[in-house]
């Protein structure tokens, strides 16, 4: 033995005697063969003596039954008859999304284990070598979610199952109360009580109150500046009308009814900050998006100003932006659109690190996110211990036709299908019905015709 052999021999023999098994591992060849390493780790015990199953190929399903433009991923697999589906829309640039999986990442799949689903989104991420943005994310995040899918159904669990099992008995929902007058809105959210809800969003007007403005002419749109569909929201108007929707609704509706109201990011910080401020009499569940995410900065106003609850991260690409502002409580509940960050996997990690901070999970889930991706809400929100609420929507039977196995709602809680995988299919010939548009604008001006940044 040379010099250094002899040292790593002797340091091996005192590591031995430490563990007390001095020369007998020797003798069972318990540390020292490659022969036993390999047997060890190559094949998995729920493998042997079976060919993994691999991804045959990766495709984009497109269909609008809704009116939303969806973009659903059907991943299918050397298994005849075994295949999952994931949720890949962005609605307002769907057919962009199309040729980033029909053409990169279906080449960049086949032939792949199905099994190893963190891998594959880790490779697939950085593939581009450019970290992703919102058409690649989505891209990414249907075949995410439809591994999830294939994962549940070879383990015959729902997929909840496999993040954990259930935290609780389903999971609790906001509906939307939107109308032209804050009496409009108050009769809706009686109804909403009527059938259960405890979680009312209000808005007046929808949309950054633009549909309860059309009174108003700006004077953009009598100069003839930009499109004659441009949208206009006034920020003074609004910022008037929010407390009085509030104090009409809450003195309607009564102290048990939970108010969300989402502020779209279009006014100025300073002027959120005051109005969130003036709302804190009415007992908000949360106010949602109070700044653009160029913003971030004066979230430390807003907290040192008022103690209401806020929601955030809905226009987030990335799951590193979370860090930081979850680290310092800036917010505390997590809006995400979970086929914008890349599906369930990253979705999981964000739930997980607000576990640490308390801050609680609101995904986003509008008409805009496909039932395949409620689904895959659904399985995250009843797994994970802070869970806050769950955005809703009630599905017309045509979407119910496309999506069987649609998300149903009972008594205001989303039931968690209890079928292996997500839960939910796609009847390819059901979609191919509602072809999706390309139409999607978003744009909303002031008086003046600035553009107002969501
Ligand atoms: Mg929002």
């Amino acid at each position: 033995m040379s010099k250094p052999e002899l040292q790593s021999e002797t340091s091996r023999r005192n590591a031995l005697k430490l563990l007390g098994l001095g020369s007998t591992a020797g003798v069972f060849g318990l540390f020292d063969t490659s022969k036993a390493r390999a047997e060890t780790y190559e094949t998995p015990a729920y493998a042997k003596g079976a060919a993994p199953v691999t991804i045959k190929s990766v495709r984009a399903i497109t269909t609008a039954p809704g009116g939303s433009n969806l973009v659903i991923v059907k991943v299918e697999t050397s298994e005849p008859g075994l295949y999952g589906v994931g949720c890949a829309t962005f609605t307002q640039r769907a057919l962009v999304v199309v040729p980033a999986i029909n053409t990169y990442l279906n080449e960049f799949c086949v032939g792949k284990d199905v099994d190893n689903i963190e891998d594959m989104w880790q490779s697939a991420y950085v593939s581009s070598y450019w970290r992703n943005g919102p058409v690649l994310n989505n891209a990414l995040s249907g075949l995410d979610q439809a591994l999830w899918d294939i994962k549940g159904k070879r383990a015959n669990m729902p997929v909840y199952q496999l993040l954990g099992g259930k935290s609780r008995i389903a999971v609790d929902t906001y509906t939307h109360a939107s109308g032209p007058t804050p009496e409009a809105i108050a009769d809706k959210v009686q109804q909403f009580m009527e059938m259960g809800f405890r979680h009312v969003r209000i808005q007046q007007g929808g949309y950054g109150g633009v549909g309860a403005m059309q009174e108003l002419k700006p004077d953009f749109k009598t100069a003839g500046y930009g499109r004659e569909t441009d949208d206009f929201s006034d920020q003074r108007t609004y910022l008037k009308r929010v407390p009085k929707m509030f104090d009409v609704v809450r003195k309607r509706c009564g102290e048990d009814i939970q108010l969300l109201h989402d502020m779209h990011e279009l006014t100025e910080p300073i002027d959120a900050i005051n109005m969130i401020k003036g709302l804190e009499e009415y007992r908000p569940y949360f106010i949602e998006d109070p700044f653009s995410p160029e913003n971030m900065n004066w979230f430390k106003q807003l907290r040192q100003t008022t103690a209401v609850p806020i929601a955030m991260g809905e226009l987030f690409n990335n799951i590193n932006e979370f860090k930081e502002p979850m680290a310092n409580h800036l917010f505390d509940f997590i809006r995400i659109h979970i086929s914008q960050i890349g599906g369930i996997t990253p979705a999981m990690k964000v739930a997980r690190l607000g576990e640490w901070f308390n801050v609680r999970t609101a995904w986003h889930g509008p008409g805009d996110t496909s039932p395949v991706g409620h689904a895959a809400n659904n399985s995250i929100d009843i797994a994970v211990w802070n869970f806050g609420i769950q955005e809703s929507q009630m599905f017309s039977d045509k979407v119910k036709e496309v999506f069987p196995g649609c998300p149903t709602i009972k008594n205001g809680y989303y039931q968690v299908s209890e079928s292996p995988g997500l839960g939910i299919d796609i009847n390819e010939k059901e979609a191919a019905k509602y072809p999706i548009g390309t139409k999607s604008r978003w744009t909303v001006r002031k008086n003046d015709g600035t553009i107002l940044k969501p």
